[in-house]
C-alpha cells in the first residue's frame, strides 16, 4: 500500500472509531471516569469484588504498596537462605545471611506501619518478586565456574533491592504525605538498609569477579599483551 492509501485507510479507520465514540455516552464522561463505565458496565460482579483493588485515595495506594512489599519481604525471607546456601564465597554468602536477618526487620517495621495507619497486616502477592526470585533460582541451579555463578547470583540480589529501594522509597514518600510520621521514619530506615545491601553487593562484585582468571584463554592472553 502507498503512503497516501495508508493514510487515507488510517483517516477513515480513525474516523470511524471518533463517529462511534461521539454516539457513545462516554464520550461526555472524561477518561477516567468512562474507563470506570466501561469496567461497571463489562465486569461481572464477582469480578468487581474479588481482586481489583479501589485505588480513590492516596492512602488506598499507600496500603496497597505496603501490602505488595509486606509479601516481598516475606518471600525474601524464605529465598535468601538459599542465595546463602549457593553461593560460593564466604563473603557473599555472609552478606545474605546478614540482608537476611535485617529483611526479618523489615518484616516487623512493615507491620508498625499498619498499626500506625490502623490497618490489619496483610500481604498481597507480589509478581515481580516471585519472577525476581525464579530467575535467582535459575542462577542457583546453573552449571559452571563458581564465581561465575557468584556474579549472576550478585545481579539477581541487585534487581531484588534495586525493586524494594523503588518500593520504599515510594511509601516513604506517602507516608510523609499523609503526616504518618513514625512511618515515614521507620520505612526510611530500611530504605537506608536496602540501598547499603545494595552497596554491598556492588563492593563484592569487584572483588569476587576477577576478569582476568574468568575470561578465555585467548582474550586473557591478548588482554595481558596490551
Ligand atoms: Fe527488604
Ligand atoms: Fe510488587
Ligand atoms: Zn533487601
Amino acid at each position: 500500500m502507498s503512503c497516501e492509501a495508508l493514510r487515507i485507510a488510517n483517516f477513515k479507520n480513525s474516523s470511524a472509531i471518533h463517529a462511534h465514540f461521539l454516539r457513545s455516552p462516554r464520550f461526555f464522561l472524561g477518561p477516567v471516569q468512562a474507563h470506570r463505565a466501561y469496567n461497571n458496565q463489562t465486569k461481572p460482579e464477582t469480578e468487581r469484588k474479588r481482586g481489583i483493588v479501589n485505588l480513590e485515595t492516596l492512602k488506598e495506594l499507600y496500603v496497597n504498596e505496603l501490602r505488595d512489599l509486606y509479601n516481598a519481604e516475606n518471600q525474601l525471607v524464605k529465598a535468601l537462605p538459599k542465595m546463602a546456601k549457593g553461593a560460593s564465597s564466604d563473603e557473599l554468602k555472609e552478606a545474605f545471611e546478614k540482608h537476611l536477618e535485617q529483611t526479618k526487620g523489615h518484616v516487623q517495621r512493615l507491620e508498625e506501619v499498619f498499626e500506625e495507619l490502623g490497618e490489619k497486616t496483610k500481604g498481597k502477592t507480589c509478581q515481580a518478586m516471585k519472577g525476581l526470585i525464579e530467575e535467582g533460582s535459575e542462577v542457583l541451579k546453573a552449571d559452571g565456574e563458581d564465581s561465575v555463578i557468584d556474579a549472576g547470583i550478585i545481579v539477581a540480589a541487585q534487581k531484588v533491592e534495586h525493586y524494594e529501594i523503588a518500593g520504599y522509597g515510594s511509601v516513604r514518600t506517602f507516608a510523609q504525605l499523609l503526616g504518618q510520621d513514625k512511618s515515614a521514619e521507620l520505612l526510611q530506615q530500611t530504605l537506608d538498609e536496602e540501598s547499603e545491601a545494595n552497596e554491598l553487593l556492588n563492593k563484592l562484585a569487584e572483588d569476587i569477579v576477577n576478569p582476568e582468571a574468568l575470561m578465555e584463554p585467548e582474550m586473557a592472553s591478548a588482554s595481558s599483551d596490551r
